[in-house]
């Protein structure tokens, strides 16, 4: 045990006894096809809802017939192609003012309706920009190219008054900028922590299984171990959390 998930454990702990449990959700961005790595996500997260965040143009059915029955696992729109089209000192985008939003509105609106017949009632109407990143006007235009959601990341709303419900995740457990592997488990406690006592919606956890090594596989294990039948913490699935953020009285 460390300091840090002492701490998140007895957040738990209070909040069972409060009644009102931590509702968590988990995000995986970038499947197209099953793979090892997809397996180990799929059998560490058992029973317990998992939303991929599946890349359109780059899927098929093989990924849609590895998913069958499985009833916990639903499927996001990733952009189209996960394509940059920013410039060369900008950060990476697909979603950005780069190109009229309508061609870019086109074509997420092609990968849903792709993503819908391959998967069916598995593929929600749920929108995750690739590298969480998304023009205004974009986002303007989603509720009419039949989005239902956005997901990107942080605690802070991007689509007021566009009639979507925001979903985001706020705990990446990826180094981006360093190793490019897991996080540390103490710092990601620690955000955890934090995060639980900012009272959000829904607390989302990012993870990218392509690029997952030993330490973020086992923050994820940890994360499952702690979580799945502690009374302070729920995971009603990201359609569930839609619904809520809906309508709040549901
Ligand atoms: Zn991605």
């Amino acid at each position: 045990m460390t300091p840090a998930r002492d701490a998140f454990l007895s957040e738990l702990d209070a909040r069972a006894a409060a009644g009102r449990p931590l509702v968590l959700w988990l995000r995986d961005d970038d499947a197209v096809e099953p793979t090892p790595a997809l397996d180990r996500l799929l059998g560490l997260m058992g029973a317990l809802p998992l939303t991929l965040a599946v890349i359109p143009a780059a899927t098929g059915p093989a990924l849609a017939r590895h998913l069958a029955g499985r009833q916990a696992v639903s499927v996001a729109v990733h952009g189209w192609s996960h394509r940059n089209h920013a410039g060369p000192v900008e950060k990476s985008q697909e979603l950005g003012a780069h190109r009229p939003a309508a061609t870019v509105l086109a074509e997420l609106g092609a990968g849903a309706r792709h993503l819908s017949a391959l998967h069916g009632d598995r593929a929600l109407p749920l929108l995750v920009p690739p590298w969480n990143r998304i023009a205004p006007g974009v986002i303007a235009g989603l509720r009419g190219a039949g989005f239902a959601a956005l997901s990107t990341f942080g605690p802070q709303a991007r689509a007021a008054g566009q009639g979507l419900a925001e979903v985001n995740s706020h705990l990446d457990i990826i180094d981006w900028r360093g190793t490019r592997g897991g996080r540390p488990a103490e710092a990601l406690w620690s955000e955890a922590l934090g995060l639980a006592r900012m009272d959000l919606p829904a607390l989302g956890v990012l993870s990218h299984h392509l690029v997952h090594d030993g330490a973020a596989w086992a923050f994820l294990e940890d994360l499952v171990a702690l979580t799945a039948s502690h009374p302070g913490a729920v995971w009603p699935g990201v359609a569930r959390i839609i619904a809520k953020a809906q309508d709040p009285g549901s």
